[in-house]
């Protein structure tokens, strides 16, 4: 791992955490939840109180869409943004949302409380720097093609700006198999805490793509040591503008979350 400046940490209290409204991660579990993509006002408020009432921590959203076609949605930008303000007026709930241009990252920060860099920027540099010096707290989502040392160059190049607050969030890579959308590999999360301080969030949703594997991926994800999950949440996921096949219903992401916490629990309490 050459020009890393990897730690490696066997002390939890070494580990680094980072305060985001009333949580502390990497060391409370937190659930991000919500849709994939903001569509509309009443679609992102109604989303965000069905994450609150699952016991979510913070609301997720896209107001800037990467698309794979150009002639995809694209998301609401400022409008928005303007939403996610509104439903987090409405829950308390803090927003994660995800910026794709160094241009916007200083407006979006009026906005977001978290910002979000998706697999296909990993490694976008001139982004990665930008949000190193903004002050918000980043969740670097892992790119599809990358390795775990690719990965955390990546980080390094936001804390380089000194902007410690990174947040690694797997959510699975490209492999052979075709069956899931991608390979969530939850054996990284471990390794991750072999290698360095930084704290680590699963998003099973984009890690296989399939409603079916959703709650299981959550499950081994608390299982391995995440510190937290990222899942899409829509009220109809059907008439989703974006990833309608593994959005999850506000039933479903209830289910999953009290299973996942009584999970959470028994690991702390009763076996370690
Ligand atoms: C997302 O979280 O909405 C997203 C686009 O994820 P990823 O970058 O992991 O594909
Ligand atoms: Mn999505």
């Amino acid at each position: 791992m050459n020009n890393l400046k990897l730690v490696k940490i066997n002390d939890d209290k070494l580990r680094s955490t980072i305060k985001i409204g009333n949580s502390i991660i990497g060391k409370d579990f937190v659930i991000i939840g919500g849709p994939c993509s903001v569509e509309s006002e009443e679609q992102t408020l109604k989303t965000a109180e069905a994450v609150k009432k699952g016991h979510g921590n913070m609301l997720r959203g896209g107001a800037f869409k990467p698309r794979t076609s150009p002639y995809d949605f694209q998301g609401l930008g400022l409008k928005g943004l303007k939403i996610l303000e509104k439903a987090k007026q409405k829950t308390g709930l803090p927003i994660v949302t995800e910026v794709i241009d160094p241009r916007d990252v200083s407006w979006v920060c009026e906005y977001a409380d978290v910002l979000q860099i998706g697999t296909r920027n990993m490694q976008n540099y001139s982004l990665l720097k930008e949000v190193g010096k903004s002050n918000k707290p980043v969740i670097l989502k892992r790119g599809m093609y990358s390795t775990v040392r690719e990965w955390l160059n990546c980080a390094e190049y936001i804390m380089a700006e000194g902007n410690p607050e990174v947040i690694l969030c797997e959510r699975g890579i490209r492999t052979f198999e075709t069956y899931t959308r991608n390979t969530l590999d939850l054996s990284i999360i471990p390794a991750i805490k072999e290698l360095t301080h930084l704290p680590i969030m699963v998003d099973p949703s984009h890690g296989t793509g399939k409603l079916s594997l959703i709650e299981p991926m959550c499950l081994a994800a608390v299982a391995a040591g995440a510190d937290g999950l990222l899942v899409e949440v829509h009220i109809n996921p059907k008439e989703a503008k974006s990833d309608a096949d593994q959005q999850l219903t506000p039933e479903q992401f209830y289910a999953i979350t009290e299973k996942v916490l009584k999970l959470k629990k028994f690991m702390d309490e009763e076996i370690f």
